[in-house]
């Protein structure tokens, strides 16, 4: 019978992450399990960085984005010496599973090692990036796609008013997910990302194609793994001789009170990590396939990245014509 398990956050931190926490830590004790809270990611529990949670130390939390527990990026975890000091806490306070909530990298690392140490450990995704594979939806991107939306909406304005051509550099190094999704939302008239090359005389033919019929402005979207929004700037206005501006919305999109959904989202992930762990599941994620919170092999997450939907792409350019 599993008595004590340890939660933590890894790799790049997304809003929705402390509601994940808080449904483990909720869910477990209500269980009757004990948690403990490590701090940092793999560092803290190589560095036994870590304690007991309680009720209480997920409480006001639900709506705040980050994690209180803290997240980073251990080199010292991808070695064999790091992970066995992490064995080495595990034994001392009695671990005997692992959520971890967090992105590939993160899955990796915890599939590593429960392969060596057979500790059972389950895999919650959290990146605003949403490329992971076995979930149709990882905690965090539907409050950065709102964040790039709002962005859309504001710029739209001023765009409106002054006739320019804007673009709108979102982030997304490998995935351009977050431009697609908030690219259809926005009604913006290109996008550009990491999975598809499109020519820049391409974006440059739509754009007079639509000031020609009379369109006040345009925006253009553009995943930071697909181009630098500054130079996709620079190419539009030399070769059409339009006024461009250039927005970089940065870390804007990892912020932020976390949507309903992302809430919803995390808080039946978190729970169903705490199943998952009690039914005897070992190194395996949860995911959100077709409506269900589901589970899957924790190497479903590694057969590279989520594909990019191209029937949504496809639509996105149909409505923007
Ligand atoms: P994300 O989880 O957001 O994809 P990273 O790729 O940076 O972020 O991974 C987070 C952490 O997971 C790394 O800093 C490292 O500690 C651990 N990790 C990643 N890959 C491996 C691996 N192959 N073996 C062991 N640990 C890994």
């Amino acid at each position: 019978m599993m008595q004590r398990i340890a939660v933590l956050t890894s790799g790049g931190d997304s809003p929705g992450m402390n509601a994940a926490i808080r449904a483990v830590v909720r869910k477990a004790i209500y269980h009757g399990l004990e948690v403990i809270g490590i701090q940092r990611g793999y560092s803290g529990f190589i560095e036994a960085d870590m304690g007991p949670m309680n009720l209480g130390s997920v409480a006001d939390i639900v709506h705040r984005g980050g994690t209180v527990l803290r997240t980073a990026r251990s080199e010292e975890f991808k070695t064999p010496e790091g992970r066995s000091k992490a064995f080495a806490n595990v034994q001392r306070f009695g671990i005997q599973g692992l959520v971890v909530i967090g992105g590939d990298g993160s899955f990796k690392g915890a599939e590593v090692f429960n392969r060596e140490y057979n500790l059972p450990v389950i895999g919650v995704p959290g990146t605003i990036d949403n490329d992971i594979t076995g979930t149709e939806f990882s905690i965090g991107f539907d409050t950065a796609i709102n964040t790039v939306v709002e962005a859309i909406n504001k710029i739209r304005d001023t765009a409106t008013s002054h006739e320019r051509t804007f673009i709108l550099e979102v982030m997304g190094r490998e995935s351009g997910y977050i431009a697609l999704m908030a690219g259809l939302a926005g009604g913006a008239e290109s996008i550009l990302i990491p999975e598809l090359r499109q020519s820049i005389e391409e974006v440059c033919d739509k754009l007079k194609r639509g000031y020609k019929r009379g369109k006040l402005h345009s925006i253009i979207i553009v995943a930071e793994g697909a181009a630098s929004g500054l130079e996709v700037g620079k190419q539009i206005r030399e070769m059409t001789g339009l006024e461009t501006k250039v927005t970089i919305l940065g870390h804007l999109q990892r912020g932020g009170t976390p949507t309903a959904f992302d809430r919803i989202l995390a808080s039946q992930m978190g729970a169903k990590a705490v199943e998952l762990l009690m039914e005897g599941c070992r190194n395996h994620m949860v995911g959100m396939v077709a409506g269900k919170v589901v589970a899957s092999p924790l190497e479903a997450a590694f057969h590279g990245k989520r594909p990019i939907d191209l029937e949504i792409y496809n639509l996105a350019n149909i409505l923007s014509i």
